[in-house]
C-alpha cells in the first residue's frame, strides 16, 4: 500500500432521518476522502452529523444520495453479506464508549473480530498477545472490563480495532470520557498509525486540541462539510487552534 493509497471516499452523501413526525437533515452532500498515512479530524458541535458519516462510511447505514466506496469497492453494488465482509477486513471502529463486552476478558475482546471473521482461536489468541504486547498493557489481558479504567478500556479498544489489522480505522470521539493525559495516550497511538503509513484515520471530535493533531481537518455544520483546513506538522498549537476556531 502507498501513501496515495485511497482508502475510503464519499461522494456528497445525504441522509435524513424520520424523528418528531418530520424528517431531519442528518448529512448533506458530503463528500470526503481518507487516505492511507492521514489522520483526518471531522470536528463539529453535537448534532452535525459526525457521527451519522461515520456510520455511513462503514456502511452501517445508508445514504438516502451519494456513495461510498470502500477499498475501492462502491458499497451500493455489494449485497448485505459483501459489505458486511469487506468491513470486517477494511474498518476498525473506535467508539466513545469503548463498547467493550462485559463477559470478555480483554485478552478475548481484542481477539473478537478474528472469531467474527472464523479464524481460529489460536490465531485470535496469538493477534492478542502481539496487540497487548505493543500497547504496553500485557497486564490487563486477563481483566474484565469493569475492571478497568475509562482510558485503559479504550486502550483495549483501539487493540481490538486493530485486530484484524484493517486499514482504515473510524474513531468517534474516543477521547470524549477521557482525562487529558490519557486523551493525548489515545490520540497519539491514532497519530502513530497513521504516520506507519498502514493507516489511515478518520477521528471524529469536537475537542480543537485533539484535531490540531491531524494532517486535514474536516469542519461540519448542520450536516454540511463547511470547511477544509491543512495543518503542516510542527506549527505551535496556538496558531492552529486560531485557524480552527
Ligand atoms: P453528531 O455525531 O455530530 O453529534 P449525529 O450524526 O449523531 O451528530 O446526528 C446528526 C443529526 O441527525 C442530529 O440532528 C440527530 O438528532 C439526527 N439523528 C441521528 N441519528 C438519528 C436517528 N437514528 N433517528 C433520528 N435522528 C437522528
Ligand atoms: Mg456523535
Amino acid at each position: 500500500m502507498t501513501e496515495q493509497t485511497i482508502l475510503v471516499q464519499a461522494d456528497a452523501l445525504s441522509k435524513r432521518y424520520h424523528a418528531g413526525g418530520g424528517w431531519v437533515p442528518a448529512l448533506t452532500e458530503a463528500s470526503l476522502v481518507v487516505r492511507a498515512g492521514e489522520l483526518v479530524a471531522l470536528v463539529g458541535p453535537t448534532g452535525s452529523g459526525k457521527t451519522t458519516l461515520l456510520a455511513l462510511l462503514a456502511g452501517l447505514e445508508q445514504p438516502d444520495a451519494g456513495a461510498v466506496t470502500l477499498l475501492g469497492q462502491p458499497l451500493h453494488a455489494l449485497n448485505s453479506d459483501q459489505v458486511i465482509d469487506l468491513r470486517s477486513q477494511a474498518v476498525g471502529f473506535i467508539y466513545q464508549n469503548y463498547n467493550l463486552f462485559p463477559g470478555f476478558t480483554v485478552r478475548e475482546n481484542i481477539g473478537l473480530p478474528l472469531r467474527l471473521m472464523l479464524r481460529p482461536p489460536f490465531d485470535a489468541q496469538q493477534r492478542s498477545g502481539q496487540l497487548l504486547a505493543e500497547m504496553n498493557i500485557m497486564e490487563l489481558a486477563s481483566r474484565y472490563p469493569d475492571e478497568l479504567s475509562g482510558g485503559q478500556q479504550q486502550m483495549v479498544a483501539v487493540a481490538r480495532a486493530l485486530a484484524a489489522n484493517p486499514p482504515l480505522i473510524l474513531a468517534d470521539e474516543p477521547t470524549a470520557n477521557l482525562d487529558s493525559a490519557t486523551a493525548r495516550q489515545i490520540v497519539a497511538r491514532l497519530r502513530a498509525l497513521a504516520d506507519s503509513g498502514e493507516h489511515g484515520v478518520l477521528l471524529a471530535t469536537h475537542d480543537l486540541r485533539t484535531a490540531s493533531q491531524a494532517d486535514r481537518v474536516l469542519t461540519l455544520r448542520d450536516g454540511r462539510i463547511v470547511k477544509e483546513t491543512l495543518l503542516q506538522p510542527g506549527r505551535a498549537t496556538q496558531d492552529v487552534l486560531a485557524e480552527l476556531a
